[in-house]
C-alpha cells in the first residue's frame, strides 16, 4: 500500500516493524465538549485506515487515549485548561465533564459508523506511567526543572523539527495575542513535561509526584499511552493536520528521547474540514455536531458518505448545499442497491476484478473517493446481482456506509407502505359493505365487456365503480383499482 507520509513528506509504501501486524495509534478527543464534524472527519478517515488494514489481512492494533486532563490551550501555563473551563460552564465536576463527554463522542461514532479502537486509555489513568517516563527524562539529560515545573530541552535534539517546514520566526508570527511566553524555559520550543506551579490556583486534578504535587503536560499522554499498550515500535500514528506541530512533533522528540530509537516511522495526518469561517474548531464555538445534522433530518452516514467522496490530504468545506448533494448521492445509491435480487450465489471469480480495483483505489494513499466509484462500477457491472451484493457487503466492510442495511431498510419501508395501503382498502371496501371479490368480479366483468367490443357496458362498470369512490387503472398488465 502506498500511503503518505508527513515524516518525510512523500507517499511511501507502508511497512510494518512486525510482519503482518500493524500498531496503531490515533490521538483521541479532548473531553471537554462535544466533538464537532471537523473532529470527527479526521475519525472517519481513521477508522476507514484501519479498516482496510484488516480488510488487507493485516492484524491490527489500534490505541486510543481520552484527553481529560492537561491540555492547555499552549504549552506555556496560560491560556486556559479546557477541562476547567468546560467544568465552570456547566457547573459540573472536571471528571463529569470528561464521562459525558467521552460517552458523547463514542456515541456519535457510533453513528458514523466508527468502530472502537481496541484499547481506549482515558490519560488520567496513566499518571505513574507518565511520572516515569518524565523521570527518564531527566535523568537522560532531556529535561530540566524549571520554576517548579519539568521542561523538555529541544536543544538536546539535532532535529527537532522533523516535520519539517517548521520556520521559528513563522511560528513567533503564530504564537497567540493571549499567549505570553513562559519565562522558565531554555529554549522557545521547549514544552512542559510536568506541571507543579499552575496559574490555574483551582486546577481540579493533581498528583504527587516526584516534583510536588501536579499534573502531567499536554504531549506526553501520547507518547506514554501509547508506549505502554502498543510497546516500543509503533508502525502508524495519526490524528488532524493540526496535531502535527507542536503535538507529534514533541511526542516524537520525548518519546525517542526516552527509547533511544525510532519511534514510529509512518505519521498518517488528516487535513481540515473548513466552513465559511475557515478551519472548525471546538474553541472559536459555532460548530456543527452529529446530533445538530441528526435534528436538522440528516443520516449521519450521511455524513461519512461526504467525508469518503474527497481525499483526506484535501481540506474539505461543509455547506449544507454540498451535504444535500451527498444524501441525493447516497440515496440513489440505496435505491439502485434495493432493487438488486438477492437469490443466489455470488460469482467469486467474476467478483475478484471488482476487488482488484476496490484495492487499487484504496492502496493509492487511501483514495475513498476511486474506491466509491469502484462501488459504482460494481451496480453497472455485467455480473449477477447475487455477485453484486457479495461486492457491496465486501466493500462496506471498509466503507462502513451501512449500504445493505439500508437498502434492506427501505424495502421494509416500501413493503410497510404497500401493507398500510392495502390495509386501508380493506377497511374503506368494509365500510362501503363491499369485498375484494366483488370489486375483482367487475373488473372481469368489464374486462369481458371490452372483449366483446361492448363499450356501454364497460362503461357503466366504471361508473359504478367511481360511485363508490374506486378509481379503475388501466396498464399493459391489465386493470386495477385505486381508491380515489
Ligand atoms: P481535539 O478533540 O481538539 O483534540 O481534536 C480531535 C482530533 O480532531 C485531532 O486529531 C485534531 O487534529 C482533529 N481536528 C480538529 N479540528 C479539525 C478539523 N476542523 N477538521 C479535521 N480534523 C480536526
Ligand atoms: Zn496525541
Amino acid at each position: 500500500m502506498i500511503l503518505y507520509n508527513t515524516l518525510g513528506g512523500t507517499r511511501q509504501e507502508f511497512k510494518t516493524h512486525e510482519e503482518g501486524k500493524v500498531r496503531m495509534y490515533t490521538c483521541g478527543p479532548t473531553v471537554y465538549h462535544y466533538a464537532h464534524i471537523g473532529n470527527l472527519r479526521t475519525y472517519i478517515m481513521e477508522d476507514v485506515l484501519e479498516k482496510y488494514f484488516r480488510y488487507a489481512g493485516y492484524d491490527v492494533l489500534r490505541v486510543m487515549n481520552i484527553t481529560d486532563v492537561g491540555h492547555l490551550s499552549s504549552d506555556a501555563d496560560t491560556g486556559e485548561d479546557k477541562m476547567l473551563a468546560g467544568a465552570k460552564r456547566e457547573h459540573k465536576s472536571v471528571m463529569e465533564i470528561a464521562q459525558y463527554y467521552t460517552d458523547a463522542f463514542f456515541s456519535d461514532a457510533e453513528k458514523l459508523n466508527i468502530k472502537k479502537p481496541d484499547v481506549i486509555e482515558p490519560a488520567t489513568n496513566c499518571i505513574p506511567e507518565f511520572i516515569e517516563m518524565v523521570q527518564t527524562l531527566l535523568d537522560k539529560g532531556y529535561a530540566y526543572i524549571a520554576g517548579g515545573n519539568v521542561y523538555f530541552d529541544t536543544s538536546k535534539l539535532d532535529n527537532y523539527y522533523v516535520f519539517g517546514n517548521m520556520n521559528e520566526d513563522e511560528l513567533q508570527v503564530g504564537v497567540r495575542d493571549d499567549v505570553s511566553e513562559d519565562e522558565n524555559k531554555r529554549n522557545k520550543n521547549d514544552f512542559v513535561l510536568w506541571f507543579t506551579q499552575s496559574k490555574f490556583e483551582d486546577q481540579a486534578l493533581k498528583w504527587e509526584s516526584p516534583w510536588g504535587l501536579g499534573y502531567p503536560g499536554w504531549h506526553i499522554e501520547c507518547s506514554a499511552i501509547s508506549i505502554k499498550h502498543a510497546g516500543e515500535y509503533l508502525d502508524i500514528h495519526c490524528g488532524g493536520i493540526d496535531n502535527a506541530f507542536p503535538h507529534h512533533t514533541n511526542e516524537i522528540a520525548q518519546s525517542e528521547a526516552y527509547l533511544g530509537h525510532q519511534w514510529c516511522p509512518h505519521w498518517f495526518h488528516v487535513l481540515h474540514l473548513l466552513d465559511k469561517r475557515g478551519k472548525m474548531s471546538k474553541s472559536k464555538g459555532g460548530f456543527l455536531t452529529v446530533s445538530l445534522l441528526e435534528e436538522k433530518g440528516y443520516d449521519p452516514l450521511a455524513y461519512r458518505f461526504f467525508c469518503l467522496q474527497s481525499h483526506y490530504r484535501k481540506p474539505l468545506v461543509f455547506s449544507f448545499e454540498n451535504l444535500d448533494n451527498t444524501v441525493q448521492a447516497y440515496n440513489k445509491l440505496v435505491a439502485r442497491i434495493a432493487k438488486l435480487n438477492a437469490d443466489g450465489e455470488p460469482d467469486l471469480e467474476a467478483a475478484k476484478p471488482y476487488q482488484d480495483k476496490f484495492k487499487e483505489a484504496l492502496d493509492n494513499d487511501l483514495n475513498t473517493s476511486l474506491a466509491i466509484t469502484a462501488l459504482h462500477n460494481v451496480l453497472k457491472g455485467d455480473i449477477s446481482d447475487a455477485t453484486k451484493l457479495y461486492l457491496i457487503a465486501d466493500f462496506d466492510k471498509v466503507l462502513s456506509l451501512g449500504l445493505i442495511e439500508a437498502a434492506q431498510a427501505e424495502l421494509k419501508k416500501a413493503a410497510e407502505a404497500e401493507a398500510a395501503k392495502e390495509a386501508q382498502k380493506d377497511a374503506y371496501l368494509t365500510e362501503k359493505g363491499i369485498t375484494r371479490a366483488w370489486v375483482e368480479d367487475k373488473l372481469a366483468e368489464r374486462a369481458q365487456a371490452k372483449a366483446d367490443k361492448n363499450w356501454a357496458v364497460a362503461d357503466s362498470v366504471r361508473d359504478e365503480l367511481k360511485a363508490l369512490g374506486i378509481v379503475i387503472k388501466d396498464s399493459k398488465d391489465g386493470a386495477s383499482w385505486e381508491l380515489e
